[in-house]
């Protein structure tokens, strides 16, 4: 029960001071099926396998036993203004990674389980003093393109190596849909979905899956009828759950560093609006995963 198909394990221990260990040993505890851990940058691979390697090492065997079946790797390359700038170059260090990790067949490493690459797409959400501090005026029209350049370069190399893609797409609807189309490769999760009904049909009518994160929970009381509808729409075979920790905690741990675990508040949250019980959509979310990650590949 209770996959999160979407976190970034170094970053929230290493940075949020959020215990790996015990978020680990309980998501095992619950019996979660499946997690998997988000790449940013195209060399940090090995950096956040060592990562969660040093966590379930410390873990108790059962449960550490547990955690090497149910965690996987992503790789990909962020829209960040720097790998934007060095994109023909960075490519070639994230293509190098994985068939480097594909290659190594050491059993005991976590290295064979790249299920996808990303996280990738556009992002033109200016807010200079967030995270990621992104600027508008960092944006001048070589880096608008050279982010769409990187975006497809990345939905080509996905098809090439046949993974599905994870895209990061926010205040960028319209550019999205044009580069994913351009492409042609519609074979992936649209993640921590945060556009509307209408656009939703647009992803799901090429083949996409919808992940939603603990945004939903907190949606502003003006937009709720909105986002239930929505909520209710996504077909059964393309909806998916995650939190992108160690952002987004879900109501009620807002504000605080997310993990894992809390994703339990996200199903919660999107079952009532479904009108199905837990244990249904867990289920439900485990087969598309299965489905997306695991089937004809
Ligand atoms: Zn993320």
């Amino acid at each position: 029960m209770f996959s999160d198909t979407h976190f970034h394990f170094q970053n929230m221990t290493e940075n949020r001071g959020v215990d790996g260990v015990a978020v680990l040993t309980s998501m095992a505890e619950r019996g979660c099926r499946f997690g998997l851990d988000i790449g940013t940058e195209a060399d940090d691979l090995l950096r956040r396998e060592y990562c969660l390697e040093k966590a379930i090492t410390a873990m108790e065997f059962g449960a550490a036993q547990k955690a090497r079946d149910f965690v996987y790797f992503s790789a990909g390359i962020w829209p960040s203004v720097d790998e934007i700038r060095a994109r023909a170059e960075r490519i070639e260090v994230l293509k190098g990674q994985i068939e480097a990790a594909a290659k190594d067949e050491n059993q005991d490493t976590l290295h064979r389980k790249i299920v996808a690459l990303g996280e990738f797409g556009l992002d033109h959400h200016w807010n200079p003093s967030g995270v990621d501090g992104r600027c508008e005026s960092d944006f001048d029209d070589k880096t608008y393109f050279g982010e769409q350049e990187l975006f497809e370069m990345q939905l080509n190399l996905a098809r090439d190596m046949k993974l599905p893609s994870i895209i990061h797409s926010r205040d960028a609807f319209e550019d999205t849909l044009e580069c994913i189309k351009r492409v042609g490769n519609h074979d992936g999760i649209i993640h921590c979905y945060s556009y509307g009904l209408e656009e939703a049909k647009k992803f799901l009518d090429l083949g996409w899956y919808i992940s939603f994160s603990g945004s939903v929970t907190y949606t502003k009381k003006s937009k709720m009828d909105a986002m239930l509808e929505l909520l209710r729409y996504v077909p059964q075979d393309r909806i998916l759950c995650e939190t992108d920790s160690p952002y987004l905690a879900p109501v009620p741990h807002r504000g605080e560093p997310c993990s894992p675990v809390l994703v339990e508040h996200t199903y919660r949250f999107v079952a009532q609006a479904r009108g199905v019980s837990l244990e249904d959509l867990c289920e439900t979310v485990d087969k598309n995963i299965d489905q997306l990650f695991f089937q004809n590949r």
